[in-house]
């Protein structure tokens, strides 16, 4: 790939994976992290706001505390991080700080991107430090964050940073230098694929496994975060970080995978579904549906506990949680007969029920919005002056 400039780019978020700054017998890989703050402190220097999300806590507490390559119980690798944060969190401010450029730590869980009011708090507090020059230095909680609150990768953690932040560009430097369609060290006939205009379901169906055993994300959770990021309307970059320097490196032209941003204006078609004023029914949804939806995915069948109201396929329907009050608003893909009948159903079952194959989705994600806003672009739309002026 040619032609990119990073210094083009307004706010870029950087996402590093844990085997690129950990060595698991040596430990930090200092004069890597070294280059890289060279590469931030360029582009800071060209007026670009950069933030980065740095992986590598469990990596390495692992190797401080000297817990090997065994499998960790959920708290070992919670205490693995505790200890592997704090050393991850001086290395970055010592580094930066040699530019310098001052850094702040910012530790997020699950729930401060996706619930609107700790949402809020969260870019509140990273714009503030960007409007105070300061290089935010974004990680999971991990000590505190488990399961089901938990992103567990950072790649899609580091879309949701670039989506909430109003960001242009979000880089994830790995040790997978781009997208193939297949695993190159696998399959002779593997392409590579330098650009990608829209991630389609052919594209997603190329995400094979690509995890090395020190990172969780694999090609997988790198294009979910590419399809957060660009439905935002923010590009994505897929880039190996193994030489020293990677993102000059991306630059002078290395190979990389760029990901277009939409062209499609989600945000206005999203608006315009959030203000539909008289919504033609109400759909009743589990909890587990909820959330389901709360991390993006979209409304199915089985969630279903209640349908009311006379509406045709395409109209809005109002979504109601368990406790009553709107979830969200979505175009529902079923006349409220047929959606009557699935309710409640598993995918497999709908086609016996309705005498055809179907969609799987209710509301299919992309028709969807949350009362509470999810971190994708409809709350930069209505919020986010702050943030684009910042
Ligand atoms: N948050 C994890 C860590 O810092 C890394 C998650 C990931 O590799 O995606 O250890």
């Amino acid at each position: 790939m040619s032609g990119i400039s990073l210094s083009s780019y307004r706010r870029v978020t950087v996402k590093i994976g844990s085997a690129l700054l950990v060595d698991r017998a040596a430990g930090l890989r200092r004069e890597w992290l070294a280059a890289l703050v060279d590469d931030v402190a360029r582009l800071a220097a060209a007026g670009t706001e950069v933030l980065v999300v740095s992986s590598g806590a469990i990596a390495l507490g692992r190797t401080v505390l000297g817990l090997g390559r065994r499998a960790l119980r959920l708290e070992e690798s919670q205490a693995a991080a505790a200890v592997g944060q704090i050393a991850l969190a001086g290395a970055w401010s010592g580094e930066l700080g040699r530019h310098g450029l001052i850094s702040g730590q910012v530790l997020v869980t699950l729930g401060d991107t996706e619930e609107r009011r700790r949402y809020l708090n969260a870019r509140a507090t990273i714009s503030t430090l960007l409007k105070m020059r300061a290089i935010p230095v974004i990680n999971e909680n991990d000590t505190v964050a488990t399961s089901e609150i938990r992103y567990g990768d950072n790649d899609r953690l580091a879309a949701r940073v670039a989506t909430m932040m109003g960001g242009d560009l979000l880089v994830l430097l790995s040790d997978v230098d781009g997208l193939y369609t297949a695993a190159p060290e696998r399959d002779p006939t593997a392409r590579f694929i330098p650009v990608v205009d829209r991630i389609t379901p052919e594209i997603m169906a190329m995400g094979g496994a690509a995890a090395s055993d020190l990172s969780r994300g694999g090609m997988r959770t790198k294009l979910d975060a590419g399809r957060i990021a660009t439905a935002a309307g923010v590009a994505m970059i897929i880039a190996s970080g193994k030489q020293l320097g990677p993102l000059s490196a991306i630059d002078r032209g290395a190979r990389a995978t760029l990901f277009k941003p939409s062209p499609m204006p989600v945000r206005a078609y999203k608006t315009w579904i959030a203000g539909q004023l008289e919504p033609a029914g109400r759909i009743g949804i589990d909890d587990g549906a909820l959330r389901a939806l709360l991390q993006g995915k979209s409304l199915l069948p089985a969630g279903v506990k209640r349908v009311e109201g006379a509406f045709s396929r395409g109209d809005t329907v109002a979504i109601m949680g368990p406790d009553g009050r709107e979830a969200g608003r979505g175009l529902v893909a079923y006349d409220a007969a047929d959606a009557v009948k699935i309710a409640g159903l598993k995918t497999g079952d709908i086609a016996a029920v309705l005498g055809y194959e179907a969609r799987a989705a209710m509301v299919h994600r992309d028709d969807l919005v949350l009362s509470q806003p999810t971190g994708e672009a409809d709350k930069r739309k209505v919020e986010g002056t702050d943030v684009a002026g910042a």
